[in-house]
């Protein structure tokens, strides 16, 4: 049977969201564990990570999603239990309701348990994007860590920058194939070096001042990188167009890890 949905159904009206109630009653224990992790545009980007046990699903919220790399480990909060059917979910939460925003699959697939996490465990997940050996540590109150076991799976992966160089230019030779002339669009805005890491933008100016507040229209550019990361060297640039009013625009080299 599934265990503690109460918190779960407590916080929903399930006349006004898509979400399953979990009224149907859950399968028998399979010997293989499924998992899911959902990337949940909610008011604030996170990926849902939830784990088949005991025939409800125990999650987590990961604020930064799922760490690549063993180096650093990502906050993991504690929520309530989910019932299975949310494995497959996916759709629009109504805005005003709990969790309101768009919820999609990220990954899912299976685990091997090797010790639940009560205090500490973990399990080895076979996935479509996510595979490897992870672990579970309890450290306050609903504050969990999870860390990664097995080195990266790109073996050439080295950890995203915290500060590089802005590019700047340089004097050169001109092309030789025409010879004759050649230009360069100069975009006349604000230079900016972007890191992008768990859907969040961080802005530094060319003297490496935090310019993220000022320009809350690139947020979304966090979000919309969803769970890569990301390193932008360009220009803000303001356009306008047809009178609307002007947007920016971030333009440039990009370095991707
Ligand atoms: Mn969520």
């Amino acid at each position: 049977m599934a265990r503690n949905l109460d918190s779960y159904r407590r916080k929903r009206d399930f006349s006004a969201t898509p979400e399953p109630s979990g009224d149907k009653a859950a399968p028998a224990a399979e010997r293989t564990e499924r998992f899911v992790v959902q990337e949940h545009h909610a008011r604030s980007l996170h990926w849902d990570l939830r784990l088949e046990h005991d025939g409800a699903l125990a999650s987590w919220a990961v604020p930064k999603g799922i760490p690549p790399d063993p180096a650093k480990n990502h906050l993991a909060v504690r929520t309530e239990d989910h019932p299975l059917e949310y494995l497959e979910f996916h759709g629009e939460i109504p805005a005003g309701e709990y969790g309101g925003g768009t919820m999609k699959i990220w990954d899912r697939g299976t685990y091997e348990l090797h010790k639940f996490p009560g205090v500490e465990g973990g399990g080895t997940f076979h996935g479509e994007r996510l595979h490897g050996r992870y672990v579970l540590f309890h450290t306050r109150g609903k504050d969990w860590m999870i860390h990664r076991m097995d080195p990266p799976e790109d073996p050439d992966r080295e950890p995203m920058p915290t500060r590089i160089e802005p590019m700047l230019a340089r004097s050169g030779p001109l092309p030789q194939d025409d010879g004759r002339w050649a230009y360069e669009i100069k975009w006349d805005g604000v230079r900016a070096i972007g890191y992008v890491d768990g859907g969040r933008l961080r802005l530094e100016s060319r003297n490496r001042n935090d310019i993220t507040p000022r320009y809350p229209e690139l947020r979304e550019l966090g979000r919309a990188l969803g769970a890569a990361q990301a390193v932008l060297d360009g220009e803000v640039v303001a356009f306008d167009e047809d009178g609307r009013p002007s947007f920016q625009h971030l333009q440039g080299r990009m370095h991707l890890t």
